[in-house]
């Protein structure tokens, strides 16, 4: 048979697996967003305005290491698609337990329940997320054009799940205006519905459009290394029961103990698999080189993301305690505000399109990174602004300023996402190809990690030096890669 007579187009002519995909992850990530857009109003408000009553310090600091589990996870979950399960089966696994989840913070059985769900989507999300990308990545053969199309549509699936999400989900919360006040319990039902809605596409879609292949590990594990597999994993365990414990009899085992304790693993880990990268005998000397070069962009997403994912913390308080909450006879809720980062990706996702086909001599990925960090940090000095003009005593402020503010930061995330996911994969080593994807993810995750920190001093009283420092971290250090683009250029070898 021809290539031709193969080529599927029957979704938006893309493979009609695409369409599965798509919406699977598109009512994945309405749940997560959504459980996201009020999950840090249920942990700090007061017990008798239906929250748990967590001072909101520690709330903010959950949030964020949080976030950044979600993606470290996503370690394990590539490993067990390559090597044990296949990414079929690991979706699934991962989608169910996403699902129980939010069932679990659906019930009434406040703090044991949180972190119930919080372990539920940690592992849950790790096995599905950078699975169902990959399958995506397996629907086109290496020549097929469609690929960069495909992705494109992707996360378009992923940023209107995110954009319907925050309105949903509170609504929910408030049952539609039924009752008065919030019932966190209804809207995370929502999102295990949403969830669920992910699970029957996956299931009936997957049987019939998604590959065999993806039935089956790539490279299943020989049961010659099955022993050694299984002592480093209880190595692991152990070590951290270990250390656990210790905390424990030193009268330590506190949430922020345990928080600072992930924040080390998240930054240790990246750290860890450079090292690996950069000594194995089976990368080549080039390979290395990039890897080197892949160094200082790792540092750039890490802080990027740090600002962004901020977004469903930081913002999320400006939000809730510093802004009016309406405009004109328009009332909303601070939960809402979370729909304008994926509303402004999928507005600016085509601009940028546009421009990338169209500029001859445009930056390479370095340079956009360097930009893309100037946009970030450009969105916190804004931030500062309002209560600079203002004063904080003065209460609240026009919602324009997040308005603003999540603009700038959204066009640093067209400089900074799409370019580092396919810089990332070029950049690997041939050996070393699902854990540089696995990279990508824990640059995310350590920038969260250090939020997990920092967010601890912020507050409203603080806003001005807190938006003013962390901004100009990140406008710092995308001059300073500005400056570097041409050597890290140069190590990229050949790769643009
Ligand atoms: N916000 C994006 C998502 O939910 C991207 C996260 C990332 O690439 O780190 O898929
Ligand atoms: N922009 C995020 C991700 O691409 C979505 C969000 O934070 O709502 O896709």
């Amino acid at each position: 048979m021809s290539k031709e007579r193969n080529l599927d187009t029957a979704f938006f002519g893309q493979p009609r697996g695409l369409s599965t995909l798509f919406f699977t992850e598109m009512w994945e990530r309405f749940s997560y967003y959504g459980m996201r857009a009020i999950l840090l109003f249920y942990m700090y408000y007061a017990i008798k305005d239906g929250g748990l009553g967590i001072n909101q310090t520690t709330a903010a600091s959950i949030m964020s290491i949080y976030g950044s589990l979600v993606y470290l996870s996503g370690v394990v979950g590539g490993w067990l698609s390559d090597r044990v399960w296949g990414a079929r089966r690991t979706v699934l696994i991962g989608g169910i337990l996403i699902m129980f989840g939010h069932i679990a913070l659906s019930l009434p059985f406040g703090i044991p329940a949180l972190f119930a769900s919080i372990a539920l989507i940690v592992v849950g999300t790790g096995l599905l997320k950078p699975n169902v990308s990959e399958m995506v990545g397996g629907l086109y053969s290496p020549e097929d054009r469609r690929r960069d199309a495909g992705f494109s549509m992707f996360v378009f699936g992923i940023n209107l799940g995110a954009a319907v999400a925050p309105w949903a989900v509170p609504a929910a919360a408030s049952g539609f205006g039924l009752w008065h006040g919030n019932n966190f319990h209804a809207g995370f039902s929502l999102a295990a519905i949403g969830m669920f809605f992910a699970l029957i596409q996956y299931v009936i879609g997957g049987r019939k459009y998604l590959s065999d292949a993806s039935l089956y590990p790539q490279d299943p594990i020989e049961k010659s290394e099955l022993n050694k597999v299984i002592t480093r994993a209880v190595i692991g365990v152990v070590a951290i029961a270990i250390i656990l414990a210790l905390l424990a009899v030193l009268g330590q085992l506190s949430i922020a103990n345990i928080i600072n304790l992930i924040t080390i693993i998240a930054i240790a880990l990246p750290i860890y698999y450079f090292v690996i990268m950069l000594t194995s005998k089976k990368v080549t000397k080039t390979e290395k080189s990039r890897v080197v070069a892949y160094i200082p962009l790792f540092i750039a997403a890490a802080i990027f993301w740090g600002i962004e994912e901020s977004g469903s913390v930081v913002l999320a308080l400006f939000a809730e305690q510093r802004t009016v909450l309406h405009i004109g006879g328009w009332h909303f809720a601070a939960a809402n505000f979370q729909t304008l980062n994926p509303l402004f990706i999928m507005i600016l996702t085509p601009v940028f399109v546009t421009l990338w086909s169209k500029w001859k001599n445009q930056p390479s990925a370095p340079g956009k990174f360097a930009a893309g960090l100037v946009f970030a940090g450009l969105s916190y000095l804004f931030m500062a602004l309002p209560a600079l003009i203002h004063g904080t005593t003065a209460g609240r402020v026009s919602p324009f300023w997040l308005v603003g503010s999540w603009f700038i930061v959204e066009i640093g995330e067209m400089l900074v996402s799409p370019i580092g996911l396919s810089v990332t994969t070029r950049l690997a080593p041939k050996t070393y190809k699902s854990q540089m994807m696995s990279m990508w993810f824990m640059a995310d995750a350590a920038g969260q990690a250090v939020n997990a920190q920092i967010v601890k001093f912020y507050s409203s009283s603080t806003e001005v030096p807190y938006f003013l420092a962390v901004g100009f971290v990140s406008v710092v250090f995308g001059i300073i890669l500005m400056f570097m683009v041409k050597k890290i250029h140069g190590l990229m070898a050949g790769i643009d």
